[in-house]
């Protein structure tokens, strides 16, 4: 395979993205990360720099920006193309869809556009497991499980992106399509250097956790007791986000590898699902104290159980998760306490 491949990361300050820049430079590969700090922030970059211990390749770029991003196209010779930049919030996207339509669509769109106009052949989609609404048999989801009308924008956004990525290998051009569909990525880089870091109250599971057992936050709500599971809890898979980095270098190196125009989708989870419950009992024992939490009404619009069948992603990609739900459980408390340790510091 080539040397010194280019590969742009559009929001590689972001969650995911960082963590997948990381892996990047250590299977060799020279990520060009485009980021505008909408919903990240640059200690990020500084934190993989630590990681990796050297500089990284970064332009404050708006991905909606046709001309900015033509700029970054003429300037690197791109492999292929990880597209991360989206906006991410279930409830925001309610409030508004406009902005969501607009961002998520529009950076898929300009980043397609130049990888025709640049013949970039490869492409990878950060899409999610939202496109498979609640499971009507099964929770545990394949490839093929029907993608059920969205119960959110977001979740819509994401349908539509990989639905404009189809037709656009249908359509003649040379791009070959790769569609992950995440499941619940948590955790944080081991190291501590990066991590989730989200802007306001977090709305997602693991980040509201921490922030309680931190003390930032007085008390985490369960959503709802009385669900049809073991606990009464919903069931997710929970994904270490480092695995989930190594599946995109596992997915940009089969990518590569590859012959002819397709459109391929993998889920990337676990295979394993958890309650929220065990995931707070996990977490009391990793941390080794009593978090403060309360049972709530339902959140609306949540799915009762969903797992990966992960597969496909094994045969395909030769990718499986190798760390456990208590690592990633612990890795994001390491990362929250440094952290706030160091923002304390730096004030
Ligand atoms: N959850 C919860 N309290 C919270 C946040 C989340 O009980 O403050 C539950 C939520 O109802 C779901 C699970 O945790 O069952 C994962 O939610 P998250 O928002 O992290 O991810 P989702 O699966 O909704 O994308």
């Amino acid at each position: 395979m080539k040397q010194n491949m280019h590969i742009l990361v559009t929001g590689g300050a972001g969650y995911i993205g960082s963590h997948t820049v990381v892996e990047l430079i250590n299977s060799g590969k020279i990520p060009v990360i485009v980021d505008d700090f909408r919903n990240s922030d640059p200690r990020i970059i500084k934190g993989v720099e630590e990681i990796v211990q050297q500089k990284v390749i970064f332009k404050k770029v708006d991905v909606c920006d046709l001309n900015a991003m033509r700029k970054v196209f003429e300037e690197y010779s791109f492999d292929g193309i990880i597209h991360f930049a989206a906006y991410k919030a279930v409830g925001e996207s309610v409030q508004e869809p406009l902005m969501y339509y607009n961002n998520n669509l529009n950076s898929l769109l300009v980043c397609l556009m130049l990888a025709k106009e640049f013949e970039v052949k490869n492409f990878l989609f950060s899409s999610s497991c939202t496109v498979y609404g609640e499971p009507e048999s099964s929770p545990v989801v394949t490839e093929e499980s029907p993608v059920l009308e969205a119960n959110s924008p977001y979740g819509a956004t994401k349908q539509m992106c990989e639905r404009i990525l189809a037709d656009t290998t249908k359509s003649g051009t040379n791009i070959k399509v790769l569609n992950l569909r995440y499941f619940n990525p948590i955790g944080a880089h081991h190291s501590g250097f990066i991590g989730e870091l989200p802007i306001g109250r977090p709305n997602n599971l693991l980040p509201y956790l921490t922030q309680t057992g931190a003390g930032i936050l007085e008390e985490l709500t369960v959503f709802g007791s009385d669900y049809n599971t073991d606990d009464g809890t919903c069931v997710r898979d929970y994904i270490h986000v480092s695995d989930l980095a190594d599946a995109h270098v596992k997915g940009v190196d089969w990518l590569m590898k590859q012959e002819g125009v397709f459109n391929e989708v993998v889920n990337i989870g676990t295979g394993h699902g958890a309650s929220v419950l065990e995931i707070i009992h996990t977490f009391e024992k990793v941390a080794n104290l009593k978090l403060n939490w309360k049972f709530g009404e339902r959140r609306a619009g949540d799915v009762e159980k969903i797992y990966a069948d992960a597969s496909k992603a094994k045969s395909l990609l030769n990718w499986t998760a190798n760390r456990t739900m208590e690592d990633a459980i612990r890795d994001a408390w390491n990362w929250e306490q440094k952290w706030r340790n160091e923002t304390t510091d730096n004030h």
